[in-house]
């Protein structure tokens, strides 16, 4: 809910061997909130991201997410409390439609519990339609509707992102972790993608926004975070942060 905590981190730290790939991390985010997570290359927002969703275990500090520990909790258990993210590499089925691909995605949702069983005995077609009608709704939300019976591979590069967070939707999230969708995507697809992450939160979805077009962080972004070599240099609204000497020398000065 609203201004519940939805992510607490303290002291994160993710170590590689040598290589300090997250040190001493403190983040909060807090529920309804669009939050940018912006750094250079290699500035450590992957591992950040995979440790808040429970890819990766954090080698110090705490974690704690809607609740879970995912540095302990299985990445499962972190998915059903409200978690869901995209990748920066696509991965939609190529030769399935745009409905089951979402299909895929909502397999938490729709997958009967033993005592529904008991009680309904739903047919696994009954199951099925159901889904199906849950993923639709979700292409909706997307505005990819009309696309339904479309192959994944045959949609634009910008309707496929749009499907891959439309995915990250049919598990009913709390909070939805887009890693780059703007990557690729032409001004036009990015403002309607910005426009579309305006809306989510609307609905009181909470999002956490990684993103190298920092244009559209800044306009679709509530609050900012900075990473450079693996730790926080700044946080604040896109005015701070565009006004900031540390991330206009590590960043934004060369962008
Ligand atoms: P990009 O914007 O390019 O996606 P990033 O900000 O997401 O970069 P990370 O991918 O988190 O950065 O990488 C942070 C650092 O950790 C880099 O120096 C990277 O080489 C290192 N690193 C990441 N994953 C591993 C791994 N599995 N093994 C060893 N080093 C890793």
């Amino acid at each position: 809910a609203h201004g519940e905590s939805v992510v607490n981190l303290v002291g994160l730290g993710k170590d590689y061997g040598g290589v300090h790939a997250n040190k001493d991390i403190d983040l909060h985010i807090t529920g309804g909130e669009v939050l940018g997570l912006i750094g250079p290359n290699g500035a450590g927002k992957t591992t950040l991201v995979n440790m808040i969703s429970g890819l990766s275990r954090p080698t110090s500090g705490t974690a704690e997410v809607l609740g879970l520990h995912p540095g302990t909790a299985a990445v499962h258990k972190v998915a059903a409390a409200g978690v869901s993210r995209t990748f920066q590499q696509s991965k939609l089925f190529g030769q399935l439609s745009a409905l089951e691909n979402v299909m895929v995605g909502g397999h938490l949702v729709g997958r009967p519990t033993f005592l529904r069983r008991l009680l309904w005995l739903p047919s696994a077609r009954q199951d099925e339609q159901r889904l199906a009608l849950h993923a639709l709704r979700c292409l909706e939300r997307v505005g990819l509707e009309d696309k339904q019976t479309t192959r994944a591979s045959a949609l634009s590069y910008g309707d496929q992102r749009r499907l891959e967070i439309a995915r990250a939707l049919a598990s009913d999230p709390s909070l939805l972790i887009l890693d780059e969708p703007a990557a690729g995507m032409n001004h036009v697809e990015a403002d309607a993608l910005s426009d579309l992450i305006g809306s989510l939160a609307q609905d009181g979805l909470t999002i956490l926004l990684i993103e190298h077009n920092v244009g559209m962080v800044m306009k679709t972004c509530s609050r900012i975070v900075v990473l450079n070599f693996g730790e926080v240099i700044a946080t604040g609204t896109p005015e701070e942060i565009a006004n900031n000497p540390a991330v206009v020398e590590a960043y934004l000065g060369s962008s």
